[in-house]
């Protein structure tokens, strides 16, 4: 149903519900809520649907979750029958399943592309929120939802001289759409993170001479990516529903593997070792999950950190490069683990060189160089793989006002605070889907967006069936949900890293570890429990109680 012929719009510009994005997120948000016949919004600043998929179209961009799993489970017909070629797709495959699932469920004639939401105004009078979009109009909305996603706000690195370079600058969260050819290209890659150790391996192939320069190493694992055969594909299908509830209910990070019953330390040399190897040659995220305390102990996490670091040494020849690539300044796990293929190999490639930025930070760009440790690394291209402002950065930038004009940001100076990382105490009917606080990065972020929309989708409709106005979380329910988050994170490993988790990645963001680590399974439970408590922690009001509380104040 399109907002005009809904039930329940007031005019063309009035809105039960405004969605603020339109990735993986927004669409499905947008699906739920048109099921349950509110009228809605969805403002998009790209021009297409697919977010993440949209906006990261660098050399080599993959899911890290595997593609049956990383993908929507709401319509058994959609799981059915979508093919994915291998088994982690490609970006281009994922942002044609996202144009796929517009196109099946009808979605575009309830997107505005094009339109960045920048102002965001709740007005205590009327209980409405009035949205502001760069395209000059204002809309009202009872309901705003946030589906700006966790990694979509681009962190350009402060370097000296940047602005000066003479040669194209990419950043891989902000590819262009046009191919771009690096043959016979010098190109610099600075950062080593995820995007960076997905796009090496092909730039190399293509570049004259890749430059990688490298702040901190990162743990890998290989991908050992493969085309998907029918077979395989139909066991999945097949196996749908337990592989779903599974991801859903009892797997810590949303994603359907063994459950390991031991802790690294409980098994011998030999034993641990060839379990490693298992999991090495088998490849993928769930390396991570061969034993149950690897996110909790540091002689336990070790044992896994020195078989990968003593992988990389295998590997790579030169043994000087093999150490610089080891990571050895955090516990394996505690930053987002990649998923490779061949990137520690390509450092065995004659045109291609590392430069560690530890010993020898960035001093400037030129015109046309790098420059580190008063050498100039001549370069015709260079690649920002400088990861995002995670989680926040996205949110920060639209100008959000709750009660008394109080911003969001200034609420979150010192960090984001949420009650179940879905509201923020003083921002009434303001949802955000996978927020700090919820699991979100830390799984496979299609279970939690499931999980989110639901909720979300579920609670509104609650609201008009009891005619209530407002909802909004409790300051002290939000408290305690801040405490309890930190609580778990600091039993873990996690804060030891200085992680995008953290915050640590962009200069004068508050050292708060923002992800919910008690797990998928644990936390919908939750979310549930309150939400059969009758919303508990939620403070609700119906249109007269609201009128009391401005007359009041
Ligand atoms: C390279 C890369 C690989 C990844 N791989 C995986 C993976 O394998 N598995 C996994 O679980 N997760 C992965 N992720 C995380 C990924 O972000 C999520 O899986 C998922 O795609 C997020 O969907 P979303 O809709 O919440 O957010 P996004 O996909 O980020 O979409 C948010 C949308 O909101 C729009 N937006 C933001 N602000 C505004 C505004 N003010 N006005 C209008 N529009 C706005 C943005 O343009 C964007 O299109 C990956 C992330 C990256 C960057």
């Amino acid at each position: 149903m399109s907002a005009s012929s809904s039930v329940s719009a007031k005019t063309s510009e009035a809105y039960d519900v405004v969605v603020v994005g339109a990735g993986f997120a927004g669409m499905y948000m947008l699906h739920k809520l048109r099921g349950q016949a509110f009228s809605v919004r969805v403002y998009e600043q790209g021009s297409g649907v697919g977010g993440t998929w949209y906006w990261n179209r660098y050399p080599g961009a993959r899911c890290d979750v595997e593609s049956m799993q990383y993908s929507y489970s709401f319509s058994d017909e959609l799981q059915q029958e979508w093919d994915w070629s291998e088994r982690y797709a490609p970006q281009p495959e994922i942002l044609k399943y996202a144009n796929h699932v517009a196109d099946r469920f009808d979605l575009r004639p309830d997107i505005q592309f094009n339109t960045k939401v920048e102002h965001a105004v709740f007005d205590e009078s009327a209980n409405l929120w009035s949205v502001t979009s760069s395209d000059g109009k204002t809309v009202t909305a009872k309901h705003v939802i946030l589906a700006t996603g966790c990694l979509s706000n681009a962190r350009m690195p402060d370097i000296r001289g940047l602005d000066g370079f003479k040669g194209k600058v990419y950043h891989t969260g902000h590819w262009p759409h046009e191919a771009v050819d690096f043959t016979g290209q010098r190109v610099g890659v600075i950062g080593t993170g995820s995007s960076a150790i997905q796009s090496v391996p092909v730039i190399a192939e293509q570049a004259s001479h890749l430059t990688v320069f490298q702040r901190t190493a990162n743990f890998s694992i290989p991908a050992r990516n493969a085309l998907l055969t029918e077979a395989e594909r139909e066991s999945f299908r097949a196996r749908y529903p337990e592989i779903r509830r599974f991801a859903r209910e009892e797997a810590r990070n949303g994603i359907y593997t063994e459950m390991p019953d031991r802790g690294a330390l409980d098994d011998g040399d030999n034993e641990r070792r060839s379990k490693y190897e298992a999991r090495w040659s088998r490849g993928g995220l769930t390396f991570m999950s061969v034993y149950n305390n690897l996110a909790l102990d540091q002689a336990a996490n070790d044992t896994a950190a020195n078989f990968v670091r003593e992988k990389i040494a295998e590997i790579v020849k030169d043994p000087k490069t093999a150490k610089v690539l080891q990571p050895n300044n955090h516990p394996i796990g505690s930053k987002r683990i990649c998923i490779d293929t061949e990137y520690f190999a390509t450092f065995n490639r004659p045109n291609v060189t590392l430069v560690d930025l530890k010993s020898d930070p960035i001093e400037e760009i030129t015109a046309n160089a790098v420059r580190t440790g008063g050498k100039d690394y001549e370069v015709d291209a260079l690649v920002l793989a400088t990861g995002f402002d995670a989680m926040t950065g996205s949110v920060a930038k639209i100008d959000i006002r709750g009660r008394n004009g109080q911003t969001l940001n200034q609420k979150w100076a010192e960090g984001p605070k949420t009650y179940l990382g879905l509201m923020s105490a003083g921002f009434p009917n303001l949802f955000i889907i996978t927020g700090p606080g919820s699991p979100s990065v830390l799984s496979n972020m299609i279970v939690s967006i499931e999980q989110h929309v639901d909720w979300i989708g579920d609670c509104i409709a609650y609201m008009r069936d009891r005619d209530l106005d407002t909802m909004e979380a409790q300051k002290d329910a939000e408290d305690k949900w801040v405490a309890h988050v930190n609580e778990v994170a600091y039993t873990t490993l996690y804060p030891q890293a200085n992680s995008w988790y953290m915050g640590a990645n962009v200069p004068g963001k508050p050292r708060i570890f923002m992800p919910y680590i008690g797990g998928v399974g644990p936390y919908r439970q939750i979310c549930n429990d309150v939400a059969a408590k009758g919303y508990e922690g939620f403070a609700m009001t119906t249109a007269e109680l609201a009128q009391k509380r401005v007359a009041s104040s």
